[in-house]
């Protein structure tokens, strides 16, 4: 009863979106595509590649070649992080990358769906087998978070977290420092952009022993993720893996 009104109003919420967004793709603004589709088209879909092995067993880059024994890469190697593996859905480019920028700095939130499919489908059914406790989505500083009026961590985690019938605590971390944009900084530079960007601010004992999945938007040098694993482990969680949407690689 309650599912069929939901979908009922889910289906007049989508007549009254197309008055007031054309049913065209948010990517290529030829092809259409409907609102249950975040409005990205099947052919802008089929363009979407899954991140698949070879990959390195910590930080989950994907290595194109062929290696079958397991690995870690240089990056890897040389740096001392703090989450046990990092695991992406997609990389970070084309389709996704076009569209996860919209939502994220045009506040385009009808593309949501999209990106909640992906998460869903291909992570979901990954972290229930595996077993975790808690997700914990990556903060944004409060200045940061007023501006863009929502978290894109919190948003997609909670889609996951409903996938993965893994409980989303989200007032486990906070940002106090207000970070300097990453982009253009080298692996070495974010490390020390978010060193002391994160500390822990929920219940200690909801984390206690606890195996926690880290979640964000996108994860490129770890950087980010492992300040945050960092915090939770001294807080006295077990173990802290990290999950991201897409997957930046360092050219
Ligand atoms: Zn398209
Ligand atoms: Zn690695």
């Amino acid at each position: 009863m309650l599912t069929e009104a939901i979908s009922v109003s889910r289906r007049w919420l989508e007549v009254a979106a197309s008055f007031l967004y054309p049913e065209i793709c948010q990517s290529c603004e030829i092809e259409s595509a409907t609102a249950s589709q975040g409005y990205v088209c099947e052919k802008c879909r089929a363009t979407v590649e899954f991140i698949k092995p070879p990959y390195c067993q910590r930080c989950g880059a994907p290595f194109a070649g062929e290696i079958t024994s397991p690995f870690i890469c240089g990056l890897c190697r040389h740096s001392e992080l703090y989450f046990s593996h990092a695991r992406g859905v997609v990389p970070f480019e084309g389709v996704v990358r076009d569209t996860l920028l919209k939502y994220k700095y045009n506040r385009a939130l009808w593309i949501e769906p999209f990106f909640a499919e992906l998460v869903q489908n291909h992570a979901g059914p990954r972290l229930r087998d595996e077993g975790w406790d808690l997700i914990v989505p990556v903060p944004l500083h409060p200045r940061k978070r007023a501006e863009r009026e929502f978290n894109q961590a919190e948003r997609l985690g909670r889609h996951l977290s409903r996938a993965a019938g893994v409980p989303m605590e989200k007032r486990a971390l906070r940002r106090i420092l207000p970070t300097r944009t990453q982009t253009r900084l080298s692996a070495s530079e974010r490390a020390e952009n978010v060193r002391k960007a994160f500390a822990f601010k929920g219940d200690p004992a909801r984390i206690q022993d606890r195996r926690i999945v880290l979640f964000d938007d996108v994860l490129t040098t770890g950087a980010t993720a492992s300040a945050c694993a960092r915090v939770l482990l001294q807080a006295g969680a077990r173990e802290v893996c990290a999950w991201t949407l897409a997957r930046g690689l360092l050219h």
